[in-house]
Parts: structure tokens; sequence; C-alpha cells
């Protein structure tokens, strides 16, 4: 990473800049991926960059589903790849899940070069390639997926995941676990669990959750999920954002 003194009150901001930026020189970040980044940004700003207590309560909750999953699968784009590669496989390792190369503009070289990317930060195995599943109701394109990864996943987490995808692989019958800094976002709305936060702070925190919660037993993790209200943590998000406090 480049040198920002940490002391700069925006440091976190800088640095994710930075890196979204670096990723697009490297070939896993798309362009477009640029433009999610600035809208990010422009919401984490309302947010106070800061994660409030409502997407905290969200991760302890996704972290609950993730354990109680058969099989949970982690969803990665361009933006996750360049942002936090190491924080995705800790999760994945405390809540034994599949990673899933997934892009909304879908290229072979693409995925290779996040694939490799994840692999560089100590991933073993990378699904996304094979591309032998659909997610009915989408164009061709954007519909692949693994038939042995997300097409036959119980638990999805899928982070800056597009509006449209969002709903199908929530008509698919998945619990779905969307991080997503704008609450208005459809995403965040047709989300089983919205985690309005940055990706930055709610993967890691998804995962000091899961540590947390490694000896809880399946009546305890499933009480959690249940009590959990989506709209409520999403109406708290807006609050928080029209408000300036939570
Ligand atoms: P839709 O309403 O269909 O979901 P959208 O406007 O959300 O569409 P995108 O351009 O794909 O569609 O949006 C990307 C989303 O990712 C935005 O909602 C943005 O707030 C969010 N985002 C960008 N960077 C981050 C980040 N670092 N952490 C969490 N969310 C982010
Ligand atoms: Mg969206």
């Amino acid at each position: 990473d480049i040198e920002i003194p940490e002391s700069h009150p925006r440091y976190q901001s800088l640095l994710t800049r930075h890196r979204i930026e670096a990723g697009v020189e490297k070939g896993i970040t798309s362009k477009q991926g640029l433009i999610a980044q600035g809208r990010g940004e422009a919401f984490d700003y309302l947010l106070g960059e800061q994660t409030i207590p409502s997407a905290d309560e969200a991760a302890r909750v996704a972290a609950a589903s993730l354990l109680l999953a058969d099989h949970p699968v982690i969803s990665v784009n361009g933006n996750v790849a360049a942002l936090c590669p190491k924080e995705i496989i800790e999760l994945a390792d405390a809540v034994d899940a599949d990673i899933e190369v997934n892009l909304f503009n879908r290229t072979e070289e693409r995925i290779q070069a996040i694939v490799e990317h994840l692999r560089e930060h100590g991933a073993d195995e990378v699904k996304g390639l094979t591309a032998d599943g659909r997610i009915p109701g989408i164009d061709h394109e954007r519909a692949k997926v693994d038939a042995d990864g997300i097409e036959s996943a119980d638990v999805v987490v899928v982070p800056l995941e597009d509006g449209d995808r969002a709903e199908a692989l929530g008509a698919m019958g998945k619990t779905e676990i969307v991080v997503d800094l704008n609450p208005m976002s459809r995403s965040a709305q047709v989300a089983t669990i919205p985690i309005v936060d940055n990706i930055m702070r709610a993967v890691p925190n998804i995962t000091a959750h899961a540590r947390d919660l490694k000896d809880a037993s399946r009546d305890e993790l499933e009480a959690i999920v249940d009590a959990f209200d989506a709209d409520e943590a999403l109406a708290a998000a807006e609050r928080a954002i029209r408000s300036g406090d939570e």
C-alpha cells in the first residue's frame, strides 16, 4: 500500500480509494467498480464512516446464519477482491464457506485475475471459473454461477451485489446476506440480512461474531436469526443517515 499517514483524518477513506485504484490497474476491478466505490463513499460519509449499532447486530445475525448453513458461499467481485481479500479468506475459514468469484461484467480474464489475487492472499480453492450453474430469471451472461458453488448454496454472502441478481438469488430461496452502504439500494432491500456498512468493516466484524458464537448451540443461533427484523435494520440505517446519529 501507499504511504498515507495513519493520523490523516480520512485515512481509511484514502486507503480504500487507493486499493480500488490499484485493483483497476491490476485488472481485478472494473471501471464500473470505480463508480460503485464513489457511491459507497458518499453513503459512508453520511454514516460517519463507522459501524452503526444496527449494522453490528446484522453482522452478528449473519454470523449465526453462516454457522447454521449447510453450504455457505461468499461471492467476491472486483471491488471486494481489491478492498479486503485477506478478510474474505478469514471469514470463509471461520464459517467453513466456499469462495466464488462472481462478476456483474463477467470476463474470463478478470475472473482468472481475481482467483490469482485471492490465491496470493492465501486462498486454496476459489470457485467461479466452471460456470456450469445458472441463476433463473436473468439474462445469460449475468446468470452464470458454479453448480457446486452459488447455485447449490443455502446461504450466500453477496457484498455490493447488483439489485437484479440479488432479487433473483432471493427468489431461489437462498438466505441472502447483503453488505451495502446504501440502505435504499435494491440489493439491500431484497436481502434476508442487509448489513449497511462498509465491506472493509463488515467482513472482519462478521468473522469476529462468528468466532464469538463458535460454541453456541443450534437453538441459540436460530434464536438470533429469528429475532432479526430486516426492515427495522434498514429503517435504522436510514435514520442514522438522515439525523447524523443512531
Ligand atoms: P440497485 O438499486 O439495483 O441495487 P445500485 O445503485 O445499488 O443498484 P451499483 O452501482 O451496483 O447499483 O451499486 C453498488 C453499491 O455498492 C452501492 O449501493 C454502494 O453504496 C455500494 N458500495 C460501494 N462500495 C462499498 C463498500 N466499500 N462497502 C459497502 N458497500 C459499498
Ligand atoms: Mg445495489
